[in-house]
Order: structure tokens, then C-alpha cells, then sequence
């Protein structure tokens, strides 16, 4: 380690510390093609795969970003492929031993004067679109809601030219549910903090069905609204089908006078609150897509914004790198807490950490969890770490904020819609079409190939990095501007263009009964 290789060609080594570097061109590197001056590489390496630089004994350390990233399974020789085959896992960061704060220096001058068009609320947060929210206590009215969220889109939203869309805010929880469990209070806080996303307006209308454990009430009093902001389908007074959509429609048009009423008034760019996620990632996420996002979270820091990363499973063996950015000791508390749960959590379900990468990952050239975490953390920039969230907790300070939730996209984007967020990054490597119609959901590839060929579904290419046309820094004040394009309604993301949407999904680690 340590020997000095003079790179050349289409790989990208992270730290000097590193015994292998990435392959980054499109096609790949052919066997024979030189890596440095005096090596070649032994087969094909694909675009996000690893080459050897250096000789690595049997049972040595596969260092990638300066980490250990598992231990050779074999003696391997400079030019070779490394990937799961000839590389082993090593055990994770154990809580108890993690390094404790860092004086990292200032962050850099705070950043004045950036704002974007947004919607103040009453409650003092700030809203990126104006959406009619149609909540729901229980599954059984799911129905009922897309097509209240159907008939209003169709036939009223012409009439509130200032409210941009009609949500169902659909859910598997409600009934069948142990509501006395303790585990209970995950999925509950989730809905009940959905409904006080800045993009409702403090104007949620909840739909229940009447016999159900969840109480509408529940959801609602969050809201301390004195309006009527719930009905039931039970409720006598409505004689068939028919009566219960008037009904549901006469409350609405309620809902869409008030949401019309809003309008968008410049705010300081501190107003955002953005999730970071990456879905679908490769070997060039790491290097390209999540340092961009990193960099453009520093940015937002430093505008005094609200800035969260998430995914406990991604993050889980790269806390040794974490822990130095948290100053406040019950910060950290928190942190470790909410990873020891977690592990409990898979214990219980007999997962192991051969459960992530998926294969699409381990094909985009990420072999194992550890060299997926250490990616995958970029995205939280260098900044410190001023808090720790519990799934479905609302974000309580400015800055960058870990919100403790499962790396499932679909999980994890809910969880961070009901911490608050206004605003949503995704990163994606092997490409998803993921959406969420509640708030703008800026994605991004972290290859020049998926771009291209996703052409109409990616915002914005950060494969321009490993192409060599810009750089980190570049891209991340690039991405910082789009974001506040896209907050004041300037520009539309591609999956709100394309109408893609996903599902919301609660975490709900409690028993169904
Ligand atoms: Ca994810």
C-alpha cells in the first residue's frame, strides 16, 4: 500500500491511501489496456468495477476511499478485477468503538442573498408546490380517495388555478394492527407528521371509514384546525355512493378555496428542507452522483437550510466516518441508539448484511455493503451532524440531519415526506423511475450511459464528472441553483412531467393482527 501508480486511462483512484481504483469510461477497460504506465489491465473490467493497482496478499485489505472495504480472498495481481468473488467481508464498525468528534473547521462563509419562490404556512414552514392532500385513517377507504383525488383533478382543479395537484394519501395501516404495541408509535407519528408537510398547507382533509382502530381524530389533531377536517363513510347521513362523494366534494371545495388563496412569496433559501436518497446506485455513485449531492447539501448548510440523509442499512458500516462530524454527545447517543435498534431489528428477522447490494448493485461494480455505505454517505457532504431522527420524527434544526430510516426508497422517501422535506434528491446509478407527487423529486444518474438512455427520466447527468467535462464542485453549485429552480415552481422534474409517482409505504416494524 502506499506504492505510487501513476494512473492513465478511463480509472478513477478516490484517496492516495487506495489499492484500487474504478473503472469510469462507458465500455468499460479491455483486457491490455493500461491503467498506468507500466500496468495493463488482465480481463475486462466493466464501467463502476475495480482494478488492482498494487499486488494484495491473500487476507489483505481492499482499501477503497481510504477504507477497508473487505480482504483479499486470494493473492490478487495489479490489472485484475476485483469484485465479491475474490474479495470477503469484514465484520462491521462495532458501536461501542467509534471515534469520537473531529474539529473539522469552519465550513466555509455563510451563503447570502439565495432564495426561491415558496408558500409560507401558518406553522412557520415553507412549501415548494400547493397540493390538496385527501388523507386517509384506514386502507378500506383507499378507493374512495383516488377517486375523490380522480373526479377533483377532472372536473374542479381547473377553478384553483394557484393549487398544482390532488393527492391520496394512501396507506396499508389502520385496522388489523396492534395499536397498544409500542412499535405502534412508528407508523402512527408517520401519518400523523405526512399530514403537516409543508406542501399541504396546514389544509388536510382525512377520510375514515368509521369502524376503524386509527381514529381520523388521531391523525388530525396535530393540525389544531377548528374546521371540519374529517368524514367518515359510515357516517348515516350518507345514503349510498352517490352521497358519500357530494359529500367528500363539498369538503374539498372548502379545502381548494383556502389552498387557492396561497401564493408564492420569495423566501430565503434557508426555508428548504431537503431528503437525500440514493436508489439503484453503482460503482460510479460514490464518485460522481453522491459527492455532487454532498457538495450541493455543504451549500445548503451553509444557506442555513435543512438538510437530511437516511438509509440505516447504508450508512450502518461507514460510522466509523460519521461519528467525528457529531459534536453533541447525545447527537451521537441518539445515532447509536437508533443503529442498535435497527441491528436488533434484522437480528430478529435472521437478515445478514449479505442482504444488500442487490444484484443490479453488485452488476454496477459495488461488491459488497461496505463499499455501497462508504458511497453512499457522500451524499451527506462534510458537513456536521447537528441531529438524529427516529423513523417518522419531524426534523427539529437547520442543518445537516441524519433521519434514521430503511434504505427502501419507497420507505424512506415517506418517512422523510413526514420529517418535512420539500424537497427530494435522488441518486441513481442502474436507474429507477421513482417519483413522489407530494413534493419535486430532482434524480440524478451517476453515468453518462443512463442518461443517455434515460434521456426523458434524469434531471441531471453527474456522469459529467467521470467524463472528464466537469467537476464535483461544478455540478454541486449547478445542482444547488436547480434545486431552487424547481422549489419556486420555475422548473418541473422529470417525473412529475411524465406523471410517475410512486406509493407511499410506512415502516411498520409492529405486529399485524
Ligand atoms: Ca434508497
Amino acid at each position: 500500500m502506499g506504492d505510487k501508480v501513476n494512473l492513465v486511462g478511463d480509472v478513477v483512484r478516490i484517496t492516495d491511501l487506495d489499492n484500487v481504483a474504478t473503472v469510469v469510461n462507458l465500455q468499460g477497460m479491455s483486457a491490455g489496456s493500461h491503467f498506468s504506465e507500466t500496468d495493463t489491465v488482465r480481463e475486462f473490467i466493466p464501467m463502476g468495477h475495480k482494478v488492482a493497482l498494487i499486488p494484495i496478499e491473500e487476507g489483505q485489505s481492499i482499501i477503497k476511499y481510504g477504507t477497508a472495504i473487505g480482504k483479499a480472498r486470494c493473492a490478487i495481481k495489479p490489472g485484475d478485477w476485483v469484485h465479491f468473488k475474490n474479495m470477503e467481508l469484514i465484520p462491521a464498525p462495532e458501536v461501542k468503538h467509534l471515534p469520537g468528534p473531529v474539529n473539522s473547521g469552519p465550513l466555509g462563509t455563510p451563503l447570502e442573498g439565495y432564495t426561491f419562490e415558496g408558500y409560507k404556512n401558518k406553522d412557520g414552514s415553507t412549501g415548494t408546490k400547493n397540493v390538496l392532500a385527501i388523507a386517509t385513517s384506514v386502507q378500506c377507504v383507499a378507493g374512495m380517495a383516488e377517486h375523490l383525488a380522480h373526479l377533483i383533478k377532472r372536473d374542479l382543479l381547473q377553478f384553483y388555478p394557484n393549487v398544482d395537484d390532488v393527492v391520496a394519501i394512501n396507506h396499508s395501516y389502520g385496522c388489523g394492527i396492534a395499536m397498544d404495541s409500542a412499535l405502534s408509535a412508528i407508523p402512527v407519528r408517520t401519518l400523523q407528521n405526512l399530514l403537516r408537510n409543508p406542501n399541504f398547507g396546514n389544509e388536510v382533509m382525512v377520510l375514515g371509514l368509521g369502524c376503524e382502530k386509527l381514529r381520523p381524530e388521531q391523525l388530525v389533531s396535530e393540525l389544531r384546525s377548528e374546521k371540519r377536517t374529517f368524514m367518515y363513510l359510515q357516517d348515516p347521513e350518507f345514503n349510498g355512493f352517490g352521497e358519500m362523494v357530494e359529500g367528500a366534494l363539498k369538503m374539498a371545495k372548502d379545502y381548494l378555496q383556502r389552498l387557492n388563496a396561497r401564493k408564492r412569496a420569495t423566501c430565503p433559501a434557508s426555508d428548504l428542507v431537503v431528503g437525500m436518497q440514493c436508489g439503484g446506485s453503482d460503482g460510479l455513485s460514490g464518485i460522481t452522483g453522491n459527492p455532487v449531492a454532498g457538495f450541493a447539501a455543504d451549500l445548503l448548510v451553509r444557506a442555513g437550510a435543512s438538510v437530511m440523509f437516511s438509509e440505516i442499512t447504508e450508512v450502518r458500516d461507514a460510522l466509523h466516518v460519521l461519528t467525528p462530524r457529531i459534536e453533541d454527545g447525545s447527537v451521537r447517543k441518539k445515532l447509536i441508539d437508533e443503529i442498535s435498534w435497527y441491528d436488533q431489528y434484522l437480528k430478529r428477522g435472521r437478515a445478514d448484511r449479505s442482504a444488500n447490494p442487490t444484484p443490479g448493485n453488485r452488476q454496477g461494480g459495488l461488491s459488497n455493503v461496505i463499499e455501497k455505505a462508504m458511497g453512499s454517505i457522500a451524499k451527506s457532504g462534510s458537513s456536521p451532524i447537528v441531529d438524529v431522527l427516529s423513523p417518522g420524527e419531524r426534523i427539529r434544526k437547520p442543518g445537516m440531519t441524519f433521519a434514521a430510516t430503511p434504505a427502501s426508497d419507497f420507505i424512506c422517501g415517506t418517512l422523510q415526506l413526514a420529517a418535512g422535506m420539500n424537497l427530494h434528491v435522488f441518486i441513481t446509478g442502474r436507474g429507477s423511475p421513482y417519483g413522489l407527487p407530494m413534493v419535486p423529486v430532482i434524480k440524478i444518474s451517476s453515468n453518462s450511459r443512463l442518461s443517455r438512455q434515460w434521456h426523458d427520466l434524469i434531471d441531471i447527468n453527474a456522469g459529467a464528472v467521470a467524463d472528464g467535462d466537469k467537476s464535483i464542485e461544478q455540478m454541486g453549485w449547478e445542482l444547488f441553483h436547480y434545486m431552487l429552480d424547481v422549489a419556486s415552481g420555475k422548473r418541473q422534474v422529470a417525473c412529475d412531467r411524465l406523471g410517475l409517482h410512486n406509493d407511499l409505504v410506512l415502516f411498520n416494524p409492529g405486529p399485524v393482527t
